[in-house]
C-alpha cells in the first residue's frame, strides 16, 4: 500500500506539479466504483508489458480478468509469438477457500517446460489480492528452481485505473528486469523510447529514421522489444517518454539511479516527428548528429509535404472531433491540423493537465476540451460543431455511424500506423478514404416514404 501512494505523489507528474503543498499531501483521488470501466489496473499493467514479446504473460486470477484484456491491442513484433499467448490459473471457488499459490507455482511450471520462454510475468488480479496469495514469493522461488526470470506484477484490479496499470509495470519492470543483464556491446547513440507499444507497427514507421542517423534503439518499452533488451535498457544514453502518462515515473526511476535524461514527445505529425528527432541529438550532444539531424528532418519535411499536398486540398477545413486519450487528445490535433482540418473539440478524460494546456495552446478560440465524452455529449456536439468526421476508439465507433457520420479508429483497436513522416501520409489517405466514402451520402439520404 505505501508502494503504491509512491505514485500518487510522483513529482514530475503534471497535475502534482499545479497542486499546493497541502493538496499534494492529499495525493490523487482515490479510485471510485466504476472508475475501473475503461479498464482496470490489472488491464492496464498487460497492455504494457504483454509487448514484450518472447515472455509469457501468465494471469493469475479467475479466467474473465485474462478474457477481458487479452490481445486487445493491435500491438506487433518481429521476434516472437510468445506474448500472444493467453495464459490464466483460472481460479475457482476451491483456490479461493484453499489459497492460489500452489496452482500459480504449477501453472508457472508448467508453462516454463512447455514454451521454454526467456521470462514469464505473472500479473496479479483482485480475487488473489483479496485473499492474500504471496505472489512475489511464488515468484521468486519459482525463478530460483527453474532458472527463469519470472517477474510478479502487483496490480490487483482494484487498485485504480488503467493509467495506474501502466505505471504498477513500469515499477515491476524497474524493480526486477531493467539492470539485470548487460548488453554486448554500448554505443554513444543508444536510447530508448518509453511509451511506445508499437502499435500496428508504428514503431516500425520511425525506426528507419534513428537507423539512418545511427541512433541505435536499445530497448522500446513496450514495443517489438524482448525480455533481453528491457533488461539492458539501463545502458542507454536518452530516453523518451512517448505516452506522457503511462511511463514517466519510469524515466524519473532510471534518471535518478542511472543517470539517464529524457524528454517528452510524440511522434504524430511532421512537426512533433522533427522536434523528437532534434530533442535525441540535442540530447547526445555531438554537433555532428545535430547537423545530420537537421539535413534529415529538412529531406523528410519536403518529401512528406509534396506527397500530401493533394490530400491536404481534400481535407482543409473539414471539420474534426477527436476522442481519444493520453498524448494522443493533443499530438492528434496538432496532426489534423498539419493538414489544414478543423478541431472542433477533443477529449480531456484522460489527460494530464499538462495535456490540457498543450490541447488549449493547439485548439486556440476554435476548438473545445470535452471532459466527458459521452455518447450524448458526442451527438450533441456533432450538430452544433457541424461536425464532418470523428476520430475515436471503437466504443464510439456506432454513436458516429448511428449519426451517419465517418469515423476513424485512432485508439489501440487501429489497424493503420500514423506515426512518424510515413504515418502522416497513410493518415491523410485514411481521412481522404474516410470522408469521401460513398456509403455515407446513401445512409444520410431520405427514405422515399420520409419525403411524402
Ligand atoms: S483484475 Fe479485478 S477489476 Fe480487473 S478484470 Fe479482474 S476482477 Fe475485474
Amino acid at each position: 500500500m505505501k508502494r503504491l501512494e509512491e505514485f500518487f505523489f510522483e513529482p514530475n507528474c503534471g497535475h502534482n506539479k499545479l497542486k499546493s503543498e497541502k493538496e499534494k499531501k492529499q495525493g490523487c483521488s482515490k479510485p471510485k466504483p466504476g472508475g475501473a470501466s475503461g479498464g482496470c489496473a490489472f488491464d492496464g499493467a498487460q497492455i504494457a508489458l504483454v509487448p514484450i514479446s518472447d515472455a509469457l504473460h501468465l494471469v493469475h486470477g479467475p479466467i474473465p480478468c485474462a478474457g477481458n484484456s487479452w490481445d486487445n491491442r493491435g500491438t506487433r513484433s518481429s521476434f516472437s509469438t510468445n506474448y500472444r499467448i493467453g495464459l490464466t490459473t483460472d481460479m475457482s471457488e476451491m483456490d479461493v477457500v484453499h489459497g492460489g499459490e500452489k496452482k500459480l507455482y504449477r501453472a508457472i511450471k508448467e508453462v516454463v517446460e512447455r514454451y521454454k520462454p526467456s521470462a514469464v510475468f505473472v500479473y496479479q488480479t483482485c480475487v488473489p489480492a483479496m485473499i492474500g496469495d504471496d505472489v512475489v514469493s511464488v515468484c521468486k522461488k519459482a525463478s530460483e528452481d527453474l532458472g527463469v526470470p519470472i517477474i510478479p506484477v502487483e496490480s490487483p484490479g482494484f487498485v485504480g485505473s488503467k493509467n495506474l496499470g501502466n505505471k504498477l509495470a513500469g515499477d515491476a519492470l524497474f524493480r526486477y528486469v531493467i539492470g539485470t543483464q548487460e548488453p554486448e556491446y554500448t554505443t554513444d547513440y543508444d536510447v530508448n523510447l518509453l511509451g511506445e507499444y508499437n502499435i500496428a507497427g508504428e514503431l516500425w514507421q520511425v525506426k528507419p529514421l534513428f537507423k539512418e542517423l545511427g541512433i541505435r534503439i536499445l530497448a522500446c518499452i513496450s514495443g517489438d522489444v524482448t525480455y533481453r533488451q528491457v533488461a539492458c535498457a539501463h545502458r542507454a544514453r536518452v530516453n523518451m517518454v512517448v505516452c506522457s502518462k503511462t511511463m514517466l515515473n519510469l524515466a524519473r526511476k532510471m534518471e535518478e539511479k542511472y543517470g539517464i535524461p529524457y524528454f517528452e514527445g510524440s511522434f504524430y505529425g511532421i512537426k512533433d516527428t522533427s522536434d523528437a528527432l532534434r530533442n535525441f541529438a540535442r540530447l547526445l550532444g555531438s554537433e555532428e548528429l545535430i547537423e545530420r539531424t537537421e539535413r534529415l528532418i529538412e529531406r523528410e519535411e519536403k518529401r512528406i509535404k509534396e506527397k500530401l499536398q493533394p490530400y491536404i486540398e481534400k481535407l482543409r477545413g473539414k471539420r474534426v472531433l477527436i476522442n481519444t486519450g493520453g498524448v494522443k487528445s493533443w499530438s492528434m490535433v496538432s496532426q489534423v491540423q498539419e493538414l489544414g482540418m478543423v478541431v472542433v473539440g477533443t477529449s480531456g478524460k484522460k489527460s494530464t493537465s499538462g495535456d490540457k494546456e498543450r490541447m488549449i495552446e493547439l485548439l486556440g478560440d476554435e476548438g473545445k476540451i470535452v471532459d466527458d465524452p459521452n455518447p450524448k455529449e458526442l451527438v450533441r456536439m456533432f450538430k452544433e460543431y457541424d461536425v464532418d468526421l470523428l476520430m475515436a476508439g471503437g466504443r464510439s465507433k456506432f454513436v458516429a455511424l448511428k449519426e451517419g457520420i465517418p469515423f476513424l479508429d485512432t485508439n489501440q483497436e487501429r489497424i493503420k500506423p500514423y506515426a512518424g513522416y510515413d504515418g502522416m501520409l497513410i493518415l491523410a489517405q485514411e481521412l481522404v478514404r474516410t470522408l469521401y466514402s460513398p456509403v455515407f451520402k446513401l445512409y444520410r439520404r431520405k427514405a422515399p416514404w420520409q419525403s411524402l
